[in-house]
């Protein structure tokens, strides 16, 4: 039988590899940093964050959660690492585009059930008829920044915006209830029809 030998650009290699650095990296004995562009733990920057819901919306693993305390006046999302897909999907779909980011944290592992999490936690804006949850009043106010001259169309982000700009007090009247009231309340699309409709408040 006939042994084959040895080609010898691997005989080169082989020896050369006696000599050079190894291709592998020292983690964990070592840090090891991600390139950029790595998909990591996703996070929520609540100074960013609006409460929108937007990548709640988009999350095809179901790793964001929100849940809302109308006692508290409260909107908390979580996100869970045990459940995210790293697909970047809500970052991309962050309306403000840094309310929830990707990093580059790839250790993951927790004794924690629901694995590593983020929250971000905003302030509720309930309807001041029924009680219901008209939104986040970041949420409120950013799209009233957004659409400028265009926010008069829409009565709920002409109010968000005047309280903002501490007008709504004034307007509302402190000691003499103005004569169309309703008008001057934040409502939830339902009771802002009824109202409009009715013109009884
Ligand atoms: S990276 Fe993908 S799976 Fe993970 S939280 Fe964002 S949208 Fe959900
Ligand atoms: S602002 Fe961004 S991070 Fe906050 S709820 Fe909306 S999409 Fe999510």
């Amino acid at each position: 039988m006939r042994i084959p030998l040895p080609k010898i650009r691997e005989v080169i290699e082989a020896v050369g590899s006696l000599f050079s650095r190894p291709f592998t990296n020292g983690y964990p004995f070592k840090p090891l940093v991600p390139p950029d562009g790595f998909r990591g733990k996703p996070e929520y920057y609540q100074d960013e964050c609006v409460g929108c819901l937007a990548c709640y919306e988009v999350c095809p693993g179901r790793a964001i959660s929100y849940e809302d305390n109308k006692e508290t006046k409260k909107r908390t999302l979580t996100y869970r690492a045990d459940l995210c897909i790293f697909c970047q999907q809500c970052e991309k779909a962050c309306i403000t585009e840094k309310g929830i980011q990707l990093t580059k944290q790839f250790e993951l592992a927790s004794y924690e059930r629901k694995g590593v999490t983020s929250t971000s936690i905003k302030e509720l804006v309930l309807c001041e008829n029924c009680g219901e949850v008209v939104g986040c009043i970041d949420h409120l106010r950013f799209l009233a920044r957004k659409v400028g001259p265009l926010l008069y169309t829409n009565p709920t982000l002409l109010l968000a915006r005047h309280d903002e700009l501490k007008l709504l007090e004034k307007e509302r009247g402190a000691n003499s209830p103005h004569p169309r009231a309703g008008h001057l309340k934040l409502l939830c699309p339902n009771c802002r029809r009824e109202m409009i409709v009715k013109e009884q408040w």
